[in-house]
């Protein structure tokens, strides 16, 4: 009854995205509990249906978004459920998209966007430097479905007419890319893919896929730049923990049913219990823990960046970064500042490839040993501040002869800054580097 009249008296959309972050929507149809403060999580994978007519009627609701404005019908999690629901309409919200599909894994919201956008056939461009198991995805699996997956450089957005045919279906990409953190221009890519698409039907338009994961919501928005889907790995920063999986599309409403169809038949649904604590804990502080991590991430590229024994430093923050200027432009928070994220990639000296590699090894070993404010690990955005060397451990499905083609520096290591004191971390990098 409360929250039935808040859909009248309150308008979100007064109040900042922090304090959105926090509330999500003031009415969602999807809460049918009167008195909790906090959603409670749905452990149920089955819905009591009244009748046979309510249950043929929750069919037919289902996938249907010409009759969904209709208090949802609950049937089988696999469909649809409290959690999920309640998710997928907060991360919509704060990623400027008509909707959101949640899944159980970043890889899955992945897979599934390219399922639905492409058939035997047709042919996807994506960027060079991709997440891993992006990578081992389209080529690994793509050519058994007879998918042509062409990689080039989109830094440089006249790549794509190099490899464009009429069987383009999608463009694909990170921005910023893992692990180098190179910044492709959201706007350049939109504008080439509205003018190739001005001469193609509705059947056979490109639409564009960027997977938004480094940068977060809070850091970039590409569906307010004209790019068609975002996608996630809510494992990474939106959950923010490092406790549960999840993943998500982002994008046009008029995709939602044959998204929610191929969940419902591909089976890479969210767990309902990590659907609430990303719901619970992870999107209410993703403001406090990005602002956080950006502040952290711009002292330590600063510190890295004078460092002697260190070559070269990517972050987008950094004013002599190659990709300053774009990320400038389009990497912004909520109210409008300059938000490049709480990733860096870094090169340290050496001799040759060979020895930079090495001084890479022996660096990450003292850490892995000594460091109490940095965990050898892969992923992303957690409380923790997470390194990492992406040729032997993440992008090791990409042949060691074959990383510089990809612009990824066999002796790179990524660092994944988290809540930490600052100088703690400065302090760990400090007598690791003087090991080498
Ligand atoms: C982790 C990650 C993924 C995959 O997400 P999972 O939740 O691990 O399946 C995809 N893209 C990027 C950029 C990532 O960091």
């Amino acid at each position: 009854m409360a929250n039935e009249n808040k859909k009248n008296l309150v308008d979100e959309t007064k109040y900042s995205m922090d304090t959105q972050l926090i509330y999500g929507k003031a009415f969602s149809d999807k809460w049918d509990y009167a008195h909790h403060v906090t959603a409670p999580i749905s452990s149920s994978t089955t819905f009591r249906l009244d009748s046979v007519e309510r249950g043929a009627q929750g069919f037919i609701q289902f996938a249907n978004s010409e009759i969904e404005e209709k208090a949802p019908i609950f049937i089988y999690d696999r469909l649809g459920e409290p959690n999920k629901d309640m998710l997928e309409e907060n991360l919509a919200h704060v990623e400027k998209g008509e909707m959101a599909v949640s899944f159980s894994t970043g890889m899955g919201a992945i897979s599934s966007i390219l399922g639905v956008l492409t058939k035997s056939g047709d042919e996807i461009i994506a960027h060079h430097t991709l997440y891993g198991c992006t990578f081992s995805l389209l080529t690994n699996w793509y050519p058994r479905y007879n998918i042509k997956v062409n990689q080039v450089d989109l830094t440089d957005v006249n790549n794509i007419y190099k490899v464009l045919t009429e069987n383009t279906k999608v463009i694909y990409f990170e921005t910023p890319a893992n692990p180098n953190l190179n910044i492709i221009d959201l706007e350049a890519i939109v504008n080439a893919v509205k003018e190739i698409n001005k001469s193609r039907d509705e059947k056979n338009k490109i639409y564009t896929v960027v997977d938004n994961t480094f940068a977060t919501p809070f850091c970039q928005r590409p569906i307010e730049y004209g790019i068609d889907f975002v996608v996630h790995s809510l494992t990474k920063g939106i959950g923010g923990f490092g406790t549960d999986m999840g993943g998500a599309i982002i994008g046009p409403k008029k995709f939602r049913d044959i998204i929610l169809l191929y969940r419902k038949d591909f089976g890479a649904v969210l767990n309902t219990k990590s659907a609430w604590a990303i719901l619970t804990y992870g999107l209410p502080t993703l403001g406090l823990r990005q602002r956080h991590q950006i502040n952290s991430a711009m002292k330590i590229a600063e510190y890295l960046n004078q460092h002697p024994k260190v070559e070269v430093v990517n972050y987008p923050g950094l004013p002599n970064f190659k990709f300053h200027e774009i990320a400038k432009k389009q990497m912004k928070d909520f109210n409008g500042n300059f938000a490049p994220g709480g990733l860096l990639f870094f090169v340290l000296k050496g001799k040759n490839a060979e020895d930079s590699k090495e001084n890479g090894r022996k660096f990450m070993n003292y850490i892995a040993d000594y460091a109490y404010t940095m965990t050898l690990a892969v992923s992303l955005g957690h409380t923790r501040t997470l390194i990492e060397h992406p040729a032997s451990m993440t992008h090791s499905a990409i042949p060691a002869e074959k990383l510089l083609d990809h612009q990824i520096d066999p002796g790179g290591v990524r660092l994944a800054v988290g809540l930490e004191n600052t100088d703690d971390i400065l302090t760990d990098l400090e007598n690791a580097l003087k090991q080498i």
